[in-house]
């Protein structure tokens, strides 16, 4: 068997273009353009790729962006005050501060000081808490764009088995709730650095979601045939080249389905922080979510 590419390039161009129809709508009906401001502190160069990309991403969905580039001896007080100044500009309906944060700077406080109601990145610990209790306001984007993406290629979480590999609380650990809530009803596993035998419980899975950075650690004996397999690792490889967390070339002989990377995720994460802030921006003024 050889697996269906599930192809998040295609899928994030689709949602894209859907969120720029809605956002001309939001326009034209309640002259409301929906705003993000992301904030980036120092000079670390894949952060500045990561921010340059959510901007492109952020103007042609015909939102307003705003980047906020601080140097890097920025002091935690500065980079709070930042911070409140977003919370109380109507003008910006999402906030994201973006990760790592030079050494000095403790990014938990930065974090929870973000108006739950403008946390389009979700690490603020009450949006956090609003998942684990069943009740969310903003999703997580990696985790949020996987669920887009198994719903694209049809695969069936009600009463699936999902392995999560990788517990961190930006991908692994809120994926595994979100995919625990009423409506998506899967039975997870979330496996970690000491999971004993991880491929003996990967085999049991209906769907693997690795999200570790780790190349190469989800191989063909680890996977039951025709199952679902998402890759969220991004890894330089020795070339240079960005690879997963799978292996993609075994794996696909194997898999039903498998996202590639480059072309899987990636694409998906950006795309549902325009989701998020599209979302904030209708509910921050008693709109309806869509
Ligand atoms: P992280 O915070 O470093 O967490 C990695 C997780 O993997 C940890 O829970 C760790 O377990 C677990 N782990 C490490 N070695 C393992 C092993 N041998 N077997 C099983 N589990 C193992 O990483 P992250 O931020 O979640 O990111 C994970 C990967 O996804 C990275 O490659 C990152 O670049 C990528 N990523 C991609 C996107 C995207 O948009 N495509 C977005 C975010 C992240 P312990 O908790 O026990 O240490």
């Amino acid at each position: 068997m050889t697996a269906r590419i599930i192809d998040g390039k295609a899928l994030a161009q689709k949602v894209r273009a859907r969120i720029a129809d809605d956002v001309a709508r939001l326009k034209a009906e309640h002259d409301v353009r929906p705003g993000l401001a992301a904030v980036l502190v120092g000079e670390d160069p894949a952060s500045q790729v990561y921010v340059g990309m959510k901007h492109r991403a952020t103007e042609e969905a015909g939102m307003l962006s705003r980047q906020l580039v601080l140097p890097a001896d920025t002091s935690q007080r500065d980079l709070e005050a930042l911070v409140a100044d977003l919370n109380a500009d109507d003008a910006i309906d999402g906030i994201l501060v973006q990760l790592p944060l030079p050494d000095h700077l403790d990014p938990q406080p930065v974090q929870e000081l973000i108006d739950p109601t403008k946390d389009v990145d979700a690490l603020n610990p009450y949006t956090a808490g609003r998942l684990a209790i069943g009740d969310p306001t903003f999703l997580s984007c990696t985790p949020y764009g996987v669920l887009q993406l198994l719903a694209e290629a049809g695969v069936e979480t009600a009463g699936a088995h999902v392995v999560v590999v990788g517990r961190s609380n930006l991908v692994g650990r809120p994926l595994s709730v979100m995919l625990t809530l009423k409506g998506r009803d899967a039975t997870v596993t979330l496996a970690h650095s000491r999971t004993a035998d991880l491929a003996a419980v990967c085999r049991t899975a209906d769907v693997i979601v690795a999200a570790v950075g780790r190349i190469g650690l989800i191989t063909a004996d680890m996977v039951r045939p025709g199952a679902t397999v998402i890759d969220v690792g991004t890894n330089r490889g020795e070339d240079g080249r960005l690879v997963g967390d799978v292996d993609f070339a075994g794996v696909r002989e194997v898999a039903g389905a498998i996202t590639p990377v480059p072309g899987g995720v990636g694409p998906m994460t950006v795309t549902m922080l325009l989701q998020n802030t599209l979302e904030a921006a209708r509910l921050r003024r008693g709109l309806p979510r869509n």
